[in-house]
């Protein structure tokens, strides 16, 4: 009886998420599929109009890959693996990932990585993580001034990963709504990246903390108990 009563529960938490899936990842799509509606029936009209449009699609469909991605590993975040992860190799490929990300609006990312730190955890998730921070440095820092730094390095029995960044700061009300779900101040945020994140650190035994002043940029460190699986 007890299984059945899980179970139902759980079912009933799976179709209310896919409901809001699918709810807000309309929105964007009706955006998209509009524009192109639109771009068919002006197809002889100037250039740029056309490109403004393009953007937009391209922009809408970007956010439709956000959301999905972000409630997707709301829903998964009950498999946790538990593997060797090296936080070094992992923190480098995050930043050559989001160097990519960061050209778009000339950001200097400056790290600092110690070598050999090992976790145990799940690597994929554990990477979400790091580009979910990275990513909201790079977003609140100003264009062409922007700077971010990455620190990693051992103490105490854990691994420390300190983000620091010259960007728009928080207030201590903002600071407090952190991670609360949909919580966000962009115009395209999902407010769903810091739930995710909080949620993947804390399975892993870690902490999470913010020092910020609004104007006067953001460092948030995160603190993982170092380990290794014989
Ligand atoms: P999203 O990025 O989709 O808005 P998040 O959960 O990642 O959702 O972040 C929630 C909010 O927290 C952001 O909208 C932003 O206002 C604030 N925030 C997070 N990180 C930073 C940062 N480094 N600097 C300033 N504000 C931040
Ligand atoms: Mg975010």
């Amino acid at each position: 009886m007890r299984y059945q009563i899980i179970r139902n529960e759980k079912l009933s938490i799976l179709s209310e998420l896919a409901a809001s899936v699918a709810h807000e990842v309309r929105n964007p799509l009706t955006v998209v599929r509009g524009f192109i509606q639109l771009m068919g029936q002006e197809i002889r009209d100037n250039e740029q109009k056309n490109k403004d449009y393009h953007e937009l699609v391209l922009s809408e469909l970007d956010r439709a890959q956000d959301i999905i991605t972000d409630y997707l590993s709301l829903a998964k975040q009950h498999y946790i693996e538990k593997e060797n992860v090296s936080l070094t190799s992992l923190l480098y490929e995050v930043d050559q990932l989001m160097r990519s990300y960061a050209n778009y609006k000339t950001v200097a990312i400056e790290t600092s990585i110690e070598d050999g730190l090992m976790i145990v955890g799940d690597r994929s998730r554990l990477k979400q993580v790091f580009i979910n921070l990275l990513k909201n440095a790079i977003e609140a820092v100003p264009d062409l001034e922007g700077q971010v730094e990455i620190r990693a390095y051992s103490s105490h029995e854990f691994v420390r990963i300190k983000l620091t960044d010259n960007g728009c700061g928080m207030s201590a009300d903002q600071l407090q709504r952190l991670g609360e779900p949909y919580f966000t101040l962009k115009e395209k945020g999902t407010g769903l990246g810091l739930t995710v994140t909080f949620s993947i650190i804390q399975h892993h035994g870690g902490t999470i903390r913010y020092q910020s002043t609004l104007g006067g940029g953001t460092s948030v460190t995160v603190s993982l108990p170092i380990g290794a699986l014989k």
